[in-house]
């Protein structure tokens, strides 16, 4: 079997590649030429862009926490947002690939936030924009002998892909991005709900289940499991002494819990996670005598990119 494919192997070379390589020189003035064409016919065919760059070069920061709003350049925030959002020990590309998406996320936010922080085009809040730390207040979060190496590690990642944004019909897209998808991204609807966005697909990744924000685990009594259901659903009652009195419904296309039972109430699994705090909605779980334990797959929304799944790409050299 192995001299098989090795012959396979050696023919393929034999066919493939020493042809391109005895006709390298060649083929570089070629295709030289054909790009110089291609360039054109690509700037013909090229989507317009609906928004003028250059006018975002400064943006204007709203510090939730102080309620000043801070100006800056559009460079210096994004630092300041990689190297809040992405660990800095993560590979060079992943760091790249998230400093393009917190762009194009400034961007849409900027353009779309229809006067929601005043005067400002975004805020410093993860839970509302995206978050955003000095670079004061990141080098003394890091450990001294790696402070300065990691704050060249996120200027690199911001400088390298400067001016490059993610658009889809000349628009920036709305740039979605969680922790660990935990094989499969989801699509926005079943998070949010209302329509899909046709560049937030579901798609498998890999290497995901190498990270420790992969796997959890809740634990919650059955007493503390009714006192946070009550909070939204206060009719709520459970007879746990009944067979199925807690039951995943149904799941959403990329596995993850989508409608559940408790007792008499059906609620949204994304609503399971905010009140119980499960790290995701792709979860399992088991009743024993005093408690639900919940066994959690991934971290986030899985909406967009994943950044541990950019992480395990960048790992098998894959680009931005
Ligand atoms: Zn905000």
């Amino acid at each position: 079997m192995k001299k098989v494919i090795i012959y396979i192997l050696t023919f393929m070379c034999v066919i493939f590649i020493l042809p391109s390589i005895c006709t390298k020189r060649q083929d570089l003035s070629v295709s030289y030429a054909e790009t110089e064409e291609a360039e054109n016919t690509v700037q013909e065919e090229e989507e317009t862009p609906k928004y003028e760059y250059s006018k975002y070069a400064t943006i204007k920061l709203y510090h939730t926490k102080t309620s000043e709003v801070e100006e800056l350049s559009l460079d210096e925030y994004l630092y300041g947002v990689v190297s809040s959002e992405m660990p800095a020990n993560f590979e060079k590309e992943a760091l790249k690939a998230q400093a393009v998406v917190a762009r194009t996320y400034t961007l849409y936010q900027i353009i779309n936030s229809n006067g929601k922080h005043g005067e400002a085009g975004i805020c410093d809040d993860s839970a509302c924009c995206q978050a955003w730390i000095s670079k004061e207040d990141r080098i003394a979060k890091w450990d001294a002998n790696e402070a300065e190496a990691n704050w060249e590690k996120i200027v690199n990642a911001v400088d390298s892909t400067q001016g490059q944004i993610i658009t889809y019909n000349g628009e920036p897209i709305d740039a979605f991005f969680h922790s660990n998808s935990g094989g499969v991204t989801e699509t926005a609807a079943n998070v949010w709900g209302g329509t899909n966005y046709p560049y937030l697909q579901s798609v498998e990744t890999s290497g995901e289940d190498e990270y420790s924000q992969y796997n959890s685990e809740v634990e919650i009594s059955k007493e503390k499991l009714i006192e946070k259901l009550k909070q939204k659903h206060s009719d709520i009652s459970i007879n746990f002494d009944e067979q199925d009195c807690i039951k995943i419904i149904d799941y959403t296309e990329s596995g993850r819990v989508k409608t559940m039972k408790f007792g008499n109430i059906e609620i949204a699994g994304t609503e399971v996670r905010s009140l119980l705090g499960l790290k995701s909605t792709n979860f399992s779980f088991e009743i024993t005598e005093n408690s639900i334990k919940f066994f959690v797959i991934g971290y986030g929304h899985g909406v967009g990119m994943s950044q541990t799944g950019a992480d395990s790409m960048a790992k098998a050299r894959k680009k931005f």
